[in-house]
C-alpha cells in the first residue's frame, strides 16, 4: 500500500517517455504537405481520376473524395498526366476512411485512413499519398503486388541499406515507412526532399525522378516548390514541424543523415 502512490508515479513517467520517443512528426504534419500542390478538384472530377487509378472509396465524405483525386491529379501531372503504372493494380484497392484514432494502414486490397479526429487526416493530401506510397512499395512495375520484385526492394537496392532521406522524423524507422514518407514528400512537399542537404535525399530523389515518374516530374516539383513557398510568405508561415525536425535531427545525429 506504502509503495502505490510511487508506483503510480513511476507508470506515469514511464508512459510520458514512451509517447516522446513514439512522437516522430511525419510528412502529414506539415501544413503545406497536408494541403498538396494544387488546389482542391471538384468531386466529380475528383471521382474520374480515382477512376483512372483503379481505387475506390467507402465511408468517404465529399471532402476526403476531392483530397483523394486531387492528391492522384497531381501524381498524374508528375507523370506526364498519366496514373502512375505502379499505382494502379488489376484488382480494385479501396480507402476505407473509418472515424477512429491511431495509425492509418493497409491490408491487401484496402488503405484504412483512421481520421483522428480534429486532426482530420481523411482531407490530408499526404496522408493519403503516403498510404498510396505503402501500395506503390509492394507493387512490381506492373503494378501488382509482388513481394520478390516489389517497389520498396528496387528503391533500397538504389540507396544501400539503412540509407535514409530524412524527410521527416518518421522516415528513419524501417525501408517500408522510408520509402512511403520519401514518396509523400515527393508529391506534396518537394522542398523537404528537393533541398535537402543530405547525399541520401539527392538518391532518393533520383529515384523517384527517374525510375518511378516520367522525366515531367522534376518540373512539376520545382512548379509545387514555387507555389509552396509563395504561399507560405503570403501567410507568414512558420517552418515546418517537419522541416524543423529534419534540421534538428541532421544537427544532433550527422551521420545518419549522410550517405554511405
Ligand atoms: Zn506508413
Amino acid at each position: 500500500m506504502k509503495n502505490m502512490p510511487l508506483q503510480i508515479v513511476k507508470t506515469v513517467l514511464a508512459l510520458l517517455l514512451v509517447s516522446q520517443s513514439a512522437g516522430a512528426i511525419s510528412v502529414k504534419a506539415d501544413p503545406l504537405a497536408a494541403k498538396g500542390c494544387l488546389p482542391r478538384l471538384k468531386v466529380a472530377d475528383a471521382e474520374a481520376v480515382i477512376k483512372r487509378f483503379n481505387l475506390a472509396v467507402e465511408n468517404a465524405r465529399p471532402a476526403e473524395i476531392q483530397t483523394l483525386g486531387t492528391t492522384l491529379k497531381w501524381i498524374e501531372t508528375m507523370n506526364d498526366n498519366r496514373p502512375l503504372s505502379r499505382a494502379v493494380r488489376q484488382v480494385l484497392y479501396t480507402y476505407n476512411f473509418q472515424t477512429k484514432i491511431g495509425n492509418s494502414r493497409q491490408d491487401p486490397t484496402h488503405a484504412i485512413i483512421n481520421r483522428n479526429g480534429p486532426k482530420n487526416y481523411g482531407e490530408n493530401v499526404a496522408q493519403l499519398a503516403h498510404e498510396l506510397g505503402h501500395l506503390i512499395g509492394n507493387s512490381d512495375s506492373t503494378g501488382n503486388p509482388n513481394p520478390e520484385d516489389s517497389t520498396y526492394i528496387d528503391y533500397v537496392n538504389h540507396m544501400g541499406p539503412k540509407n535514409y532521406c530524412l524527410v521527416s522524423t518518421y522516415a528513419d524507422d524501417n525501408s517500408h515507412e522510408q520509402f512511403a514518407e520519401v514518396f509523400a514528400a515527393f508529391v506534396t512537399r518537394p522542398e523537404l526532399i528537393k533541398n535537402n542537404p543530405s547525399r541520401a535525399c539527392k538518391k532518393a530523389y533520383e529515384f523517384l525522378s527517374t525510375k518511378l515518374f516520367a522525366a515531367t516530374s522534376d518540373a512539376a516539383a520545382v512548379r509545387c516548390l514555387n507555389r509552396q513557398s509563395a504561399i507560405a510568405k503570403r501567410a507568414k508561415l512558420p517552418e515546418s514541424p517537419a522541416s524543423a525536425a529534419v534540421k534538428e535531427q541532421a544537427a544532433t545525429n550527422a551521420p545518419a543523415a549522410s550517405a554511405k
